[in-house]
């Protein structure tokens, strides 16, 4: 079988494009483009759906992504993700059923090598030689390790603030690496919507890049497998939100093709001193706008102040889903990574946020304590080794190598 996509779609003007172009946003209007499917093609290729586990990689589901020939596939085998059951925080708060996706452990640490390895694999597909991404950190480190294996030729413009182990590793990947200096976000998304009109720069950027939140699917499909059902309520840390927009289409897909016939509430989470999408989920917008400061808070890899273009897709499935969106402190995030912690699970803070804002669902009552909870842990906490040694309370004790002072620790009741 083949890839069951059939063209782009624009959001806004309503035409459709082949998926064999390296397209970005709308040649026509400049709007966002939606890969379209075959649903009919989609039901026969379904056993790519549950059956085979030995590919332990995205592309197991490559028949539902944009067409890629074997011989362009980048894989670093990323997916295929534990979904780890919650041992500390459902006793603490009485919920059976909360699961963490635990995608600490794919080949750059974080949830971005799904996008990236589609996106650059497509890429090459259709013959693109160089490319570019804006990146808060993990974006950028992503590229750059595919587009090395891929050798496409990238510029990462790494946000100023992301910390500078991860400005360190975007350039050590072999990507050209500057540093954004920005005011507020609305600056970095008018940039990038001009970029690709304006300059002819084929990007990676999540809804301006078509193909790269196709690969978000694949959490749905993944989570599916692992259950054996769709869970309840999916919590994903949103930064432009191409990772709860692509979760989404895949669990929609699912039962669109008669899979499964229930869909989970979708609930968006960003640090609340720039919670866009909360901001217009409360006064029932459908798109949202700048809202706050993006630069005061600890969790860098969500944190932004207005959406790519005006954010309709996030709230879109945020409003479909009976979801919704919510706004975590750094003080929720940091206990959030304390309590990850005793899971035995590292959480970089914008991952944290997942549970933070579980937990702060369970406060409100929007959570049955039956209910079967994913949080998405996005990015491990290696990334931001600052923060981690922040939230540890690591005492500094120490002894000589000599049986005495053992046992006295041992007598002062410290093991
Ligand atoms: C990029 C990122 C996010 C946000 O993902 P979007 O797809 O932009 O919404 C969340 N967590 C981590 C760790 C990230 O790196
Ligand atoms: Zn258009």
């Amino acid at each position: 079988m083949g890839s069951c996509a059939v063209g782009f779609l624009c959001d806004t003007c309503g035409q459709k494009f082949s998926i064999q172009n390296p397209l970005n946003l709308c040649p026509e209007c400049n709007g966002l483009l939606e890969v379209q499917y075959d649903l009919t093609a989609m039901k026969k290729s379904a056993a790519c759906i549950g059956a085979c586990r030995r590919d332990k990689s995205i592309w197991k589901y490559k028949d539902f992504f944009p067409p890629v020939s074997q011989e362009n596939i980048i894989s670093l085998g990323e997916g295929q993700t534990p979904l780890v059951k919650s041992v500390y925080l459902s006793k603490k708060l009485g919920l059976e059923n909360i699961y963490f996706k635990n995608d600490t452990l794919m080949p750059t640490g974080s949830f971005k090598d799904r996008g990236f390895s589609l996106a650059v694999s497509n890429a090459k597909q259709l013959g693109v030689k160089t490319g570019f991404t804006y990146s808060s950190g993990n974006a950028g480190m992503s590229f750059g390790a595919y587009a090395s294996r891929a050798s496409l030729d990238a510029l990462v413009l790494v946000e100023y603030n992301a910390n500078s182990l991860k400005k360190a590793v975007i350039a050590l990947y072999g990507s050209k690496t500057v540093i954004l200096d920005y005011d507020n976000f609305q600056q970095i998304s008018t940039m990038l919507e001009k970029a690709g009109k304006e300059l002819g720069l084929y990007q990676f950027v999540n809804f301006i890049n078509p193909v790269r939140h196709e690969a978000m699917k694949t959490y749905a499909y993944e989570i599916y497998e692992s259950l054996d059902r769709v869970p309840d309520a999916v919590f994903q840390p949103v930064g432009t939100g191409g990772g709860i927009w692509g979760a989404w289409k895949g669990f929609c897909e699912l039962a669109d093709i008669g899979i499964v016939d229930l869909l989970p509430r979708m609930y968006g989470v960003q640090p609340e001193t720039s919670a866009h999408f909360k901001e217009a989920f409360e006064k029932g917008k459908k798109t949202a706008g700048q809202f706050g400061d993006c630069t005061r808070t600890i969790a860098q890899s969500i944190a932004s102040d207005s959406p790519i273009k005006d954010g309709r897709r996030i709230l879109k499935a945020i409003y479909d889903s009976k979801g919704a969106a919510l706004g975590v402190s750094d003080d929720e995030i940091l206990e959030a990574m304390r309590d990850l912690a005793k899971e035995g699970i590292l959480a970089e803070p914008s991952s944290a946020a997942s549970v933070a804002a579980m937990k702060q669902a369970f406060r409100k009552g929007s959570i049955q304590s039956d209910d079967t909870i994913v949080c998405v842990i996005t990015g491990s906490a290696m990334k931001q080794p600052d923060m981690l040694e922040k939230v540890a309370d690591f005492s500094g004790i120490h002894i000589h190598a000599n049986i005495a002072e053992l046992e006295k620790l041992i007598e002062n009741g410290l093991c």
